[in-house]
């Protein structure tokens, strides 16, 4: 016993190796190397946390809108989003540009001629919410036909008009001022039942209050439309302007008016061929040679007709004569090629 320990208090020979020295020393070191150990992973993942949470954060500061789709719709509302939640943060317009054009170059012609286009459109674009239909993906006019169109009613003659429409199984157009009365509901109902068109003319046909500006020819044709839906259950989705697309009361606004009705997307419809039957001198003859002269050899004619009394008497002879043309006769929708008039050009205007 005494010559071991002697053996072991010398230091010396291989009996270190298991002795309790050597496991004293074999835990300090341990320890020391799980602490080294746990300090260098502490201190690497620290820096690499805190270099993962900066970048994190500088990407969120900058959101990426690489993920803006080919779909102009989509990448419009992405964008939207991305402004609104940029002026949160509150950044304002021209920081928000600079982050888009550094993203992402495609994106920020189209945001910016998107948010110019927005912000340059007349206050009238944002009226009227209702007053949409959907636009005709193509438009066409068939050979050899005839469109006639009857505008200014429902009256008592169209009931007239009807008639002799049904006698010839021909379908036309009316362009409605808007019906008052039962009887006049019933006729404008009576249209759509025999398979007419009904578009929007005017409800109070009064040029100097509908030619004002756009805003009050908007509310105008608001009012016919509800009008036309209200009596029949359709929504028209073409129109006549009062007097024409282009006429000494509307000139200088028809650009934007007719303009707007497109971007809304009605389609609109002057002649090529007008009776003038509304003149105070019509008479048969006058309003036969009109239709017969002016639809002359074309192969298609948009025929201006009213509901007049002369109307009602010419035009059984007018759909005579020119069936034995060779002519048929058709509606109009929103998918006919319209006649429509030149519109002034800025020279023009400027002259006035
Ligand atoms: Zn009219």
């Amino acid at each position: 016993m005494y010559i071991m320990r002697e053996y072991v208090k010398s230091g010396g020979g291989q009996m270190y190796f298991g002795s309790v020295r050597f496991f004293k020393d074999l835990i300090v070191i341990g320890i020391a190397t799980i602490l080294a150990l746990s300090l260098g992973l502490a201190i690497f993942f620290g820096v690499k946390y805190s270099s993962l949470k900066k970048e994190v954060e500088e990407n969120s500061a900058v959101p990426v809108i690489s993920d803006v789709g080919d779909n102009t719709a989509d990448e419009k509302k992405s964008l939207e989003e991305f402004y609104n939640d940029m002026t949160k943060q509150g950044y304002d317009d021209d920081e928000i540009l600079s982050m888009i054009e550094e993203k992402s170059p495609e994106a920020f012609d189209k945001y910016v001629a998107n948010v110019r286009m927005i912000r340059n459109a007349p206050a009238y674009t944002k009226a009227f919410p209702d007053l949409y239909v959907e636009a005709p993906k193509k438009n066409g006019i068939s050979d050899k036909t005839i469109y006639l169109t009857f505008d200014d009613g429902p009256c008592e003659n169209t009931w007239n008009i009807l008639s002799i429409l049904d006698k010839y199984n021909i379908k036309a157009t009316f362009f409605m001022c808007g019906a008052d009365t039962e009887e006049e509901i019933a006729v404008m109902k009576k249209c759509v039942e025999k398979g007419h068109t009904i578009g929007i003319h005017s409800v109070s046909h009064d040029y100097e209050k509908i030619y004002t500006d756009v805003d009050s020819f908007l509310a105008d044709m608001q009012e016919t439309s509800d009008n036309i839906y209200n009596a029949t259950g359709v929504k028209p989705n073409i129109i006549r302007f009062a007097g024409g697309s282009v006429n000494s009361y509307n000139k200088k606004i028809s650009k934007e008016l007719c303009e707007e009705v497109t971007r809304r997307g009605y389609v609109y419809f002057d002649w090529n061929v007008s009776g003038q039957d509304a003149s105070q001198n019509a008479t048969w003859t006058s309003v036969y040679n009109n239709i017969l002269n002016g639809v002359g050899n074309r192969n298609n004619a948009i025929v201006l007709l009213h509901n007049k009394n002369v109307s009602v008497y010419v035009t059984e002879d007018i759909i005579i004569a020119l069936k034995n043309r060779g002519y048929s006769f058709d509606r109009l929708t929103n998918e006919t090629t319209p006649s429509q008039f030149v519109l002034p050009t800025d020279e023009e205007l400027s002259e006035q």
